[in-house]
């Protein structure tokens, strides 16, 4: 069943049953006031003939006392007098047999004489002879019957009559809710059929839940299309990344045959060749792997380290495998929770960077002040010219000139180090003068804001 259908049959369901249960209520609390009414003016009734009869004497005819009370429609007989002084008076036909279903010491009954509720009231009397008798007045509901017959074809009535602006409000309810869906539905349909990223139209000013949903999707599509496009890009940049060692490694390959068994020189150099660009393309894929890796956000494990520590633990390896100095700049302790692994990982790519890329010294410098921790990595290099700063942290960027002169690198090691210092909860900042130097300055926050769920 469609949700439209689903909400339109509940709705009206429940105010059907609303309707219906407020009408019973109607009716009965209507019954009621008609019976206490008729009760009341029958209970007077009674009274009054209770007083005549107390004041009659052996000469009075019981009968007509009893007939100048009796009701509209009904009886009036007195019941337990001694043998023919039982008189009663009716004015409906057969009524004078009708036998009430009075309980105990209950003085009056609501009964039912051929269809027709029937009220009785019975009353203890003193009778001329001074013996106590049982006077019971009859009386035929024909009134309350008609009433309650007019109310009930009131009552159906207007629950007919209800019921047309309810089925109307709930079709119009059923499609309030169901619109923005079907809108949803078609366009994701759309989105799939065409492979596209469709949006829907939202109203601005909108701001109910079906607008607030209409945003959310808007958002996640565009969010989708935001990282196909990226995927698309990443994966066409690794694949001419790759491209290139690999046209160098099969032209190599295709000398070597050629003649490189006789050209003991040749054989040389392509193999020289074969082995770096081998040796280029596996640290490539190796960055690639990470990179995926960091996609997927694997989890960053924090503790509590001495970040002083870690710079020198970073720096060891390096002096060892380098000929060059790199100096450690600042007093440690520095303590504060961080994943020391990723960032060791981050300071070995900056250092690489300015080994790479400069001739002289490399500094670290640690300081902080009330927020952060500073951890700056100084070169006193070529520098980074200022247009290619912006792009220095995109995926497979690298400055021209060392493009051109194929220094080894992939243009991934700044990418990973933004992706890990933004997992670490830092930021990664440069600034560099051309012929003077760069430094490159991560920023971690002294109090690791929480961000994971
Ligand atoms: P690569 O593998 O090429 O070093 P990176 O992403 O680490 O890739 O760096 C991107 C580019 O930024 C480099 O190719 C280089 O042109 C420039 N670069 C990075 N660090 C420095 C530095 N310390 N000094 C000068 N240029 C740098």
């Amino acid at each position: 069943m469609k949700l439209k259908t689903k909400i339109h049959l509940f709705s009206t369901l429940l105010m059907l049953i609303v309707l219906t249960l407020t009408n019973i209520g109607v009716y009965f609390l209507f019954e009621k006031m008609a019976y206490d009414t008729e009760y009341n003016q029958l209970s007077q009734r009674s009274d009054e003939l209770t007083a005549s009869l107390s004041q009659m004497n052996g000469k009075t005819d019981p009968s007509a006392v009893l007939r100048a009370y009796i009701p509209p429609s009904g009886a009036v007989r007195i019941i337990g007098a001694k043998e023919g002084k039982s008189p009663s008076v009716q004015n409906v036909e057969g009524i004078q047999n009708f036998q009430p279903h009075l309980q105990g010491n209950q003085r009056y009954s609501i009964d039912r004489y051929e269809g027709v509720p029937v009220l009785t009231i019975s009353v203890p009397v003193i009778w001329t002879d001074g013996e106590v008798v049982e006077l019971q007045m009859i009386h035929l509901l024909n009134d309350v019957k008609q009433n309650l017959k007019t109310l009930i074809l009131i009552l159906v009535a207007v629950t007919l009559i209800a019921m047309i602006p309810i089925i109307m409000s709930s079709i119009a309810l059923g499609r309030i809710v169901t619109q923005p869906i079907e809108k949803l539905m078609k366009t994701m349909t759309h989105s799939r059929q065409s492979g596209t990223y469709e949006k829907i139209k939202v109203p601005t000013e909108g701001k109910d839940e079906m607008a607030q949903m209409g945003r959310t999707f808007n958002d996640m599509m565009e969010q989708l299309e935001r990282n196909f496009n990226q995927q698309e890009q990443f994966v066409s940049n690794a694949s001419h990344e790759l491209k290139t060692p690999l046209t160098v490694i099969e032209s190599y390959a295709r000398l070597l045959t050629r003649r490189g068994f006789d050209d003991r020189a040749v054989a040389k150099e392509s193999i020289g060749a074969i082995l770096s660009e081998s040796v280029r393309m596996k640290e490539m894929i190796e960055q690639l792997l990470q990179l995926a890796r960091n996609d997927e956000q694997v989890a960053f494990q924090f503790k509590q380290v001495d970040i002083y520590e870690q710079v020198e633990m970073t720096l060891q390896p390096m002096r060892q495998a380098y000929d060059r100095k790199f100096f450690l700049a600042g007093e440690g302790p520095v303590l504060t929770m961080t994943d020391p692994e990723k960032l060791r990982q981050l300071l070995y790519i900056l250092l690489d960077n300015a080994r790479k890329y400069s001739e002289k010294e490399i500094t670290i410098s640690i300081s902080e002040d009330e927020a952060h921790i500073s951890l700056a990595v100084t070169d006193y290099g070529k520098g980074i010219p200022e247009a290619s700063l912006p792009r220095i942290f995109d995926r497979f960027y690298r400055v021209d000139e060392d493009r051109n002169r194929k220094t080894g690198g992939t243009g991934l090691g700044l990418a990973i180090a933004k992706e890990l210092a933004n997992g670490l909860g830092g930021e990664l900042q440069v600034e560099s003068v051309v012929g003077v130097g760069t430094t490159f300055r991560l920023l971690l926050p002294k109090e690791r804001i929480l961000t994971e769920s």
